[in-house]
Parts: C-alpha cells; sequence; structure tokens
C-alpha cells in the first residue's frame, strides 16, 4: 500500500465562528479509512463545501466535550440516518464522553438505523497491520485528548540487490517481504539482508490543552503535528488561565518532539486581521510552520 494520507481542514476557529473560519474539524483520508477528528457545528457542510463524501467518515475522534468541538455531530449523524449510512461509526474519546454523547445525542430514545459505538480511550486504542491510533490525555479542564495516527512503515524489497541475487520474482519475494528466510536452488537467503523497512508515518492532533509535559513525548517524531494556537506570546497569562496553547508553544513543541512539519489550528478570532502574528510567533522557533485555512489539505 503506497498510497499518501490526506489530511484536510474543515474547520480551523477557535471558540467562535467567522465568516472564513468554521469550528474545528479535520479528516484524515487514508486506504479504506476516513476519520474525523472533532466535529465542530456545521461540520457537514464543511465536507459539501470541499465536495467530500461526509457518509464516509467511519471513525470520528473526540478531544473534549466543548461545544466547538461537538456541535456538528448531531446534524452528521441525521445525515447519515438519512442518506442510508451502513456501517457500524465508531466513536472515541476522553473519560465521561460515552453517556455524555448518549444523551447529547439522544442515543437512548432515538434509535438509529446503523450502529454507534462509543469507546472511551487512552493509549494505543485502535491497531490494524497497518496502522494505529493512539491518546493522550492533556490538561484542559475537563477531559481531553490528543491524538496520534501512525501508519506502520511496510517491509519492502531492495531492488538493488534483489538484482544481484538473481532471484525470480514471485511466490519467493512474497515471503521475504514477510520477513521470511527462503531458500532457492539450493541456496538460502536471508530476509534482512534483501529487505528494507519504510518509516512509519505519524499525524498528532494536539488541540485545546495547556502546555503540559505529556505533549512532546506524545508528538515525538511527527510527520505534521497539527497543534492549537489559540493566542499569542503577548497574551500567554490568559492562554494560561483559559487553558490553552499559544503560537510560540506550538512552535517549541515541534521543535522539541522533532517534528516535520507543524500546522497552526484553532485560530480565534481575534486574530481574523492579523493572522500573520501566530504564523510569524511560531516561525521564529520553528521554521516548517503553516497556518491552516478552511479546506486546505495537506498530503504525507
Ligand atoms: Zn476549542
Ligand atoms: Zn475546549
Amino acid at each position: 500500500m503506497v498510497s499518501k494520507i490526506k489530511v484536510t481542514f474543515l474547520g480551523t476557529s477557535a471558540q467562535i465562528p467567522t465568516a472564513r473560519r468554521n469550528h474545528t474539524a479535520i479528516l484524515l483520508s487514508w486506504d479504506k479509512e476516513n476519520i474525523l477528528i472533532d466535529c465542530g457545528e456545521g461540520t457537514q457542510r464543511q465536507f459539501r463545501r470541499a465536495r467530500l463524501n461526509p457518509c464516509k467518515v467511519n471513525r470520528i475522534l473526540i478531544t473534549h466535550k466543548h461545544g466547538d468541538h461537538i456541535f456538528g455531530l448531531l446534524g452528521l449523524i441525521s445525515t447519515f440516518e438519512h442518506s442510508g449510512y451502513n456501517k457500524t461509526l465508531y466513536i472515541y474519546g476522553p473519560k465521561g464522553i460515552k453517556k455524555f454523547l448518549e444523551n447529547f445525542l439522544g442515543l437512548n430514545y432515538v434509535k438509529q438505523s446503523f450502529e454507534i459505538k462509543i469507546e472511551e480511550v487512552s493509549g494505543k486504542f485502535f491497531e490494524t497491520e497497518n496502522f494505529y491510533i493512539e491518546a493522550e490525555k492533556m490538561e484542559h479542564g475537563i477531559p481531553t485528548n490528543a491524538y496520534s495516527f501512525v501508519k506502520k512503515g511496510q517491509i519492502r524489497i531492495d531492488k538493488k540487490k534483489l538484482k544481484k541475487s538473481n532471484l525470480p520474482s514471485g511466490i519467493l519475494l512474497k515471503k521475504l517481504k514477510q520477513g521470511k528466510d527462503i531458500v532457492y536452488e539450493g541456496k538460502k537467503y536471508l530476509a534482512k539482508n534483501l529487505t528494507y523497512k519504510e518509516e512509519d508515518k505519524k499525524i498528532s492532533f494536539v488541540l485545546d490543552t495547556l502546555m503540559n509535559k505529556k505533549i512532546v513525548p506524545f508528538a515525538k517524531n511527527s510527520d505534521l503535528l497539527i497543534c492549537e494556537s489559540s493566542f499569542d506570546d503577548e497574551l500567554k497569562d490568559m492562554a494560561k488561565e483559559h487553558l490553552h496553547l499559544t503560537a510560540k508553544q506550538a512552535g517549541e513543541i515541534a521543535k522539541k518532539s522533532n517534528s516535520k512539519k507543524l500546522i497552526l489550528t484553532h485560530i480565534s478570532q481575534r486574530y481574523e486581521k492579523e493572522k500573520n502574528k501566530l504564523f510569524d510567533e511560531s516561525k521564529k522557533i520553528f521554521k516548517n510552520v503553516v497556518l491552516a485555512e478552511d479546506f486546505d489539505s495537506f498530503e504525507i
């Protein structure tokens, strides 16, 4: 599987949406997975405007239950109901989210035509042969998670070494890819000599949180670090009081975690006319930074 992971920003505002920025929602698409991270109000229309089909979503990761991250769930699920959605919808979130969403979505008295499974998660909570998703607790006054999606590097055949070995293609190579040594015409070939492992690809989502010790190790070596930057450094005391990060702190997290690219989001209406303030502040600390706009997409 060599397809790229695509991340689309459907909403990039903080608590109050603006004409340009919708409430938080980010779509990660890879292979058969369409994972939505948070679902602020109006997210389903943002899908339409991005010419994406919301019914392809199969998992939703909720960071926390503040309205700007969940008010769109009700409408999205209602649309699923009216669109013949016929798979299980998995919703993951921090401690307490199950009961909260059951009430918020009226799941105990409105019968859905499809199954919704809500799980409270921490640590590595979902894994397949090809990827895993993990959660880490953040500090935001109420239970809050950050998430990472990691696509595991696959074992690939080193074509140059293969050519020298004179091995025929086909079934034997499949075994090498599975890490198994093979014997061909009486000679043994070790898998480790003819294969290499691709690097993992990691995307981390650090949304609402106060600066804390867990962020840097959790975001370690991210290819994409998506990080909230609700305030600028001049307002760092206010950021602390409201349990949020500044753009400067986002830059520091990117640098210390050895991330490759930083994308700033959760942008306050305060910066509508001076968004460069946040970007410049981060860039002083970490060069490869972008400030996300609604409908921006990135591939890795
Ligand atoms: Zn928020
Ligand atoms: Zn919040």
